[in-house]
């Protein structure tokens, strides 16, 4: 049976860690770190996700400033408003929530977001500080997860890390944080062939590709590590429920350490945004990463 990577739990310590350290930022520096949530429209999913966020912003004692806009809000409105947040001084960390509506230019608006206060990691420049010098804001998702899989693994040198998935928010920066990690690095598309095959090379197998229980546990390496990106509302038996791309149960049988859906992944991705909102504020004030 497979260790069961706990990213609540993991969570939960990175947002102590945090509490101590904006505690320290206030009174050392009187510094409080601040994060901008700019939501346009009313996507349910995206609701809830910005009310976490918020929450779990003061929880820590950083500041949360809300932009809730309508789903018919123009671009320049969009675009004026985030001129603003980059223009103010309590605001250190932008998140847009995407998807955007249809009507906006979803990349023009990413990189209008000053690269200092990117907390997402998805403006040019941080993507390609990411691809070269390493630098940068890393985005959130990947962040968490390699945070995991070093707390489970420790140096990851030399093994070959699978990565289902080339999205730029999850596929590419967590393949470039693997071969920084000095992992040996194959990304998995939908184009790729003998996928099973492929995957039972893997000593890390990481799967975002949208697909519910698209990897079942003879895909998987005895004792490999797998991170389960992949959040999938599904109805089954008259009831919705939230289950990954790898099939956990066949999954745990064969896995040496294994994330749940949910609590593994999902939960590291908010922490990791206040993890990130709070080196931004070191960054612009100038006091340097802790
Ligand atoms: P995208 O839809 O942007 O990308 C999916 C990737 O999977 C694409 O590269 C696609 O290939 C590949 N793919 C799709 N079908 C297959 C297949 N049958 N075989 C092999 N590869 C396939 O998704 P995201 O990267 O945005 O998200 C992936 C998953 O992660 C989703 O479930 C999402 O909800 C979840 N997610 C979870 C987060 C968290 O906090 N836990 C945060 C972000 C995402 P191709 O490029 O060829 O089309």
């Amino acid at each position: 049976m497979a260790t069961v990577i706990d990213g609540k739990a993991f969570a939960q310590q990175l947002r102590n860690d945090l509490k101590e350290k904006v505690a320290a930022l206030k009174s050392e520096h009187r510094l409080t770190p601040g994060l901008a949530v700019v939501l346009v429209g009313e996507d349910p999913a995206s609701q809830v996700y910005v009310r976490n966020k918020a929450r779990q912003t003061v929880e820590v004692g950083m500041e949360s400033f809300e932009h809730r806009l309508g789903a018919d809000t123009d671009e320049k409105t969009l675009l004026d408003l985030i001129e603003r947040l980059n223009n103010d001084d309590a605001v250190h960390g932008i998140l847009v929530q995407l998807p955007l509506p249809a009507h906006i230019d979803e990349p023009k608006v990413i990189n209008a977001v000053s690269h200092d206060k990117d907390v997402d990691g998805f403006h040019l420049i941080n993507v390609g500080r990411l691809n070269t010098d390493g630098g940068g804001v890393v985005p959130c998702t990947p962040l968490g997860s390699l945070m995991m899989l070093k707390s489970q693994l420790g140096d990851l040198s030399g093994l070959h890390a699978v990565v289902l998935g080339r999205s730029n928010i999850v596929g590419k920066p967590m393949a470039a944080l693997l071969l920084q990690a000095n992992c040996t690095v194959t990304v998995a598309h939908s184009r790729t062939r003998n996928l099973d095959a492929l995957c039972r090379t893997a000593d890390i197998l990481v799967a975002a590709v949208g697909r519910a229980r698209m990897v079942p546990g003879d895909w998987i390496k005895p004792g490999a590590t797998v991170i389960d990106v992949g959040i999938n509302r599904i109805e089954e038996d008259g009831k919705m429920r939230l289950v990954g791309d790898v099939d956990y149960p066949s999954a745990e049988a064969v896995a040496g350490a294994i994330t749940p859906v949910p609590g593994g992944v999902g939960p590291m991705t908010i922490a990791c945004l206040l993890h990130n909102t709070v080196q931004q504020a070191r960054r612009i004030a100038g006091i340097g990463e802790d």
